[in-house]
């Protein structure tokens, strides 16, 4: 076989057969196949678009271009992953509470892409915690805790680390079939029986639009099952910040006043909630989808979601009383203000990727990869769509590193929000359920 000639069949619109797309995985791996053979492939199937067999095929290949992880435990094996938002904490909280409820959740996360942040990235800002742990440790925490979230290691699906870096610099990324194999071949090289996938839409997501995500929620799912994984996705709402928060250390600091059962708020336990109990379902740790609900809400309100937090950030290196008091754990920013609105009014809108360009910008996110974070700024307090702001009741609070960086950060703010004299309506964040029945 020929990798040009695989490329030609592409480039035609032919659809390829699961032995080239093997060979050409493989090549790209072991490097017979170069860089700019894999850079033309990508754009072939970018322009050309893959069948849902040839997409399953390229997710095994990638799955198996490097370590599959097994697992010898007593329950299911299940995961979640979020297409990335702004204040979107899910994981931190999720985790612990599945492996509570008799779950095992080897999660492994990534770093923040674009303005979306990275469950690794606030994970780095807990002092000790071992985001890279040798594989030993991963398992054994993972066996004796539940749940164990770290950082992609060098072993898993390194076909996808290297057609990552290719389509990053020629255009490539936003083809639902190849973010759909790039996503699931990390994920199902983890070992899972089940995954829950957060598909998120809105201006804060890379799907802006509700068919681009419905169409990669839909590839997701019928990927991930034809592979071998019973896997459902949630399309959620990303038009404005998940939590009331942007930052990682921030972000941190609320999913520990959630796991505490201090300050809750109401979109981030729903989308939470929703997505636990579809694990749940999932994984067949309950018989239906009340009774899935109601032992994830009891994981929650019970503490055991909480106490198995606590467990996995000392056994991965964290403080042993981090939970309880995280606050002076966590770095702190030199500056801490409100940002006032110029106006009063109710919050119609916000555009929530240019929130996270603003936290970016703070220093909080990475201009280029090799950049390292400041985990203490962002914003919090953040006002949600519907709040009436005015001078007694700020858009949000600023956490900088200068009094330079929080005026920019907070023209930005500002300028991200649309105010109007009335409310607008108010819509569920969970805005879709996407089955394995629904794509068969
Ligand atoms: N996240 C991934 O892991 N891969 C993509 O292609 C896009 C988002």
């Amino acid at each position: 076989m020929l990798p040009q000639e695989i490329i030609r069949r592409k480039r035609d619109g032919a659809a390829l057969s699961a032995e080239e797309i093997r060979f050409f995985v493989r090549g790209l791996t072991d490097g017979t196949v170069g860089d700019e053979q894999a850079a033309a492939l990508a754009m072939a199937v970018f322009f050309r678009g893959m069948t849902l067999p040839e997409r399953v095929a390229l997710t095994e290949a990638m799955r198996d271009s490097g370590e599959t992880l097994r697992w010898d435990v007593d329950g299911p094996v299940l995961d979640k992953h979020s297409t990335g938002g702004v204040g979107d904490t899910v994981s931190l909280m999720l985790a612990p509470a599945l492996a509570a409820c008799g779950a095992y959740v080897p999660m492994i996360s990534g770093r923040g892409l674009g303005h979306t942040g990275g469950t690794l990235d606030k994970l780095d800002s807990i002092p000790g915690y071992a985001t890279q742990p040798d594989s030993e440790t991963f398992r054994r925490v993972v066996g004796e805790v539940g749940a164990a979230i770290i950082g992609q290691t060098t072993a898993l699906a390194p076909a996808d680390r290297k057609l990552y870096a290719i389509r990053d610099v020629t255009a490539t990324v936003e083809s639902v079939d190849l973010i759909t194999a790039s996503i699931l071949s990390k994920k199902l090289a983890a070992g899972l029986d089940a995954l829950v996938l957060d598909v998120k839409c809105g201006s804060g997501a890379f799907m802006a639009s509700a068919p681009e995500a419905r169409a990669l929620a839909d590839s997701l799912v019928g990927v991930a099952n034809g592979a071998g994984c019973r896997t459902a996705a949630l399309l959620t709402d990303m038009d404005e910040p998940l939590a009331p928060v942007a930052g990682n250390a921030l972000e941190v600091a609320e999913a520990c006043r959630f796991l505490i059962g201090d300050e809750i708020d109401a979109r981030l336990w729903d989308v939470t909630v929703a997505l636990g109990a579809e694990a749940l379902l999932l994984g067949g740790l309950a018989p239906d989808a009340e009774i899935a609900r109601k032992r994830i809400v009891r994981a929650f309100e019970g503490g055991a979601a909480a106490e198995r937090f606590s467990r996995m950030v000392q056994a991965l290196g964290g403080p042993m009383d981090f939970l309880e008091r995280f606050a002076e754990h966590l770095p702190q920013a030199a500056v801490i203000r409100d940002v006032a609105p110029e106006t009063p009014g109710v919050v119609a809108a916000i555009d929530t990727r240019a929130v996270g360009v603003a936290v970016i910008a703070l220093g909080g996110g990475r201009a280029r990869t090799a950049d390292r974070i400041d985990p203490s700024v962002g914003f919090d307090a953040l006002a949600a769509v519907g709040a009436h702001v005015g001078p007694d009741a700020p858009l949000g609070r600023v956490h900088a590193r200068t009094e330079a960086e929080a005026d920019a950060a907070a023209d930005a703010l500002r300028a991200a929000y649309t105010l109007s004299d009335t409310a607008p309506l108010l819509r569920d964040p969970v805005l879709a359920r996407i089955g394995p029945e629904d794509v068969a």
